[in-house]
């Protein structure tokens, strides 16, 4: 049996860093994964030439030079800027809350009147102390901007009434008093033409790469393979649930070719807000690379409970879940040969640059 030095158990972004800075210091590693494809959830495929993001909308963007130095230096990254839409009932707004979409929401003009109007309905909601997600909401941006362009949304979202969601969900609503749809501060922002799986390909290059291959399946084997583990899977997978199961909200994504439909919807993403629509955004991904095919893909995102099945993409941090993470962290500080990293095995979201910073900071303890 071929020894390692690692394996990295799962080949999202998080094990594909690892796995690239290992090999570049000349360590073996052997990688495998549950899916049938490299990258996790940041795996993108080609369609009639179009480059499909198969697990949702994947823009990266970062405030940290090094990481996009690094991301950079396995792609080019074209020159998009992530400005979202919102349907409400048929009208068009833009996000992030900034004027343009005060314009399409009162016809308000000036810096001055915007403030006016959200203060005036700060005023009279009345909340001194919010209890729950739609009070903190309503205390920041007023009832209109709430009801219009949070509320349908955020109850999709999270399968919860907003009044049964706790305030701490929204410490902040970024409110813009200049035109601009930018959706992110960030000072990097961009995507990587062909799509990120070359990316990956790229950083796995030097390693053995199995997919379709559950570690649990064959853990013993897989042990005896290594002489360390990288865990990149979730942590109550890895302790047989002992202490319960973490919570997450999942997604269903239905991908379709649209034959001979140059342009669906005019933008990359568009977002539902309304809560009579069962999904949250329809995704045209042929925008994010500006394509000019004669086709299109468009993918409907639901929301649903990971109970019912699907991936597990957002873990639910609130009191009940974080406590329950505790100790799975404190079960996986006692491992020897193990460590842990990654959204999954920290229970956590992260952003793509987050994630990748903190692959390189966790490669670099042991290189
Ligand atoms: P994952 O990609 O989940 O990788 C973990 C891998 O481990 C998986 O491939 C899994 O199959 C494998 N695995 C698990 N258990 C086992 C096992 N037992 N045996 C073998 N393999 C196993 N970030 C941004 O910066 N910008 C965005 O626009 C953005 N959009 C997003 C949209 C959605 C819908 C979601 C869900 C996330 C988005 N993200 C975005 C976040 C981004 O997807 C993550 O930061 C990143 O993919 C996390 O990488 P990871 O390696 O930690 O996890």
């Amino acid at each position: 049996m071929k020894q390692y030095d690692y394996l990295i158990v799962g080949c999202g972004l998080f094990g594909s860093v690892v796995a690239e800075q290992m090999t570049k210091k000349g360590k073996s590693c052997l990688v495998i994964d549950k899916r049938g494809h490299i990258g996790g959830n940041v795996y993108t495929n080609t369609v009639n030439g179009i480059t499909v993001h198969q697990y949702g909308a994947h823009i990266f963007h970062t405030n940290d030079k090094r990481v996009w130095k690094y991301i950079n230096s396995f792609a080019e990254f074209n020159r998009y800027t992530n400005s979202p839409i919102a349907n409400y009932k048929g009208k068009l707004y833009n996000l992030p809350f900034n004027m343009n979409t005060f314009y399409q929401m009162w016809g308000a003009i000036t810096q001055e009147d915007v403030r006016k109007i959200i203060e005036l309905q700060k005023k009279m909601a009345n909340i001194e102390e919010p209890s729950n997600l739609e009070e903190q909401a309503i205390s920041l941006v007023g009832k209109d901007i709430y009801e219009t362009l949070i509320k349908g949304y955020t109850e999709k979202q999270w399968g919860r009434k907003a009044t049964e969601l706790p305030p701490s969900i929204i410490k902040r609503i970024p409110v813009r008093f200049v035109f601009d749809n930018n959706y992110f501060n960030d000072n990097y922002q961009g995507i990587p033409i062909g799509g990120y799986t070359p990316i990956i390909e790229r950083m796995l290059i030097d390693c053995d790469v199995m997919l379709n291959t559950d570690y649990f399946k064959k853990k013993d084997c897989f042990d005896n393979m290594a002489a360390r583990i990288i865990y990149t899977g979730e942590i109550d997978r890895y302790f047989n649930y002992c202490y319960g199961r973490l919570e997450y909200r999942s997604l269903k994504f239905d991908t379709t070719l649209l034959n001979g439909v140059e342009n669906y919807q005019g933008n990359a993403v568009v977002n539902y807000t309304d809560a009579e629509v069962p999904y949250t955004r329809i995704i045209e991904h042929k925008h994010f690379e500006f394509g000019n095919q004669r086709d299109t893909v468009i993918t409907i995102e639901y929301p649903q409970s990971f109970a019912k099945g699907g991936e597990p993409y957002y873990p639910v941090n609130d009191e009940h879940n974080n406590t329950l993470y505790e100790k799975y962290r404190m079960l996986a500080q006692q491992e020897e040969r193990v460590d842990f990293g990654g959204r999954l095995a920290e229970y956590k979201y992260y952003n793509m640059d987050e994630v990748v910073q903190r692959a390189l900071d966790f490669s670099h303890k042991f290189i």
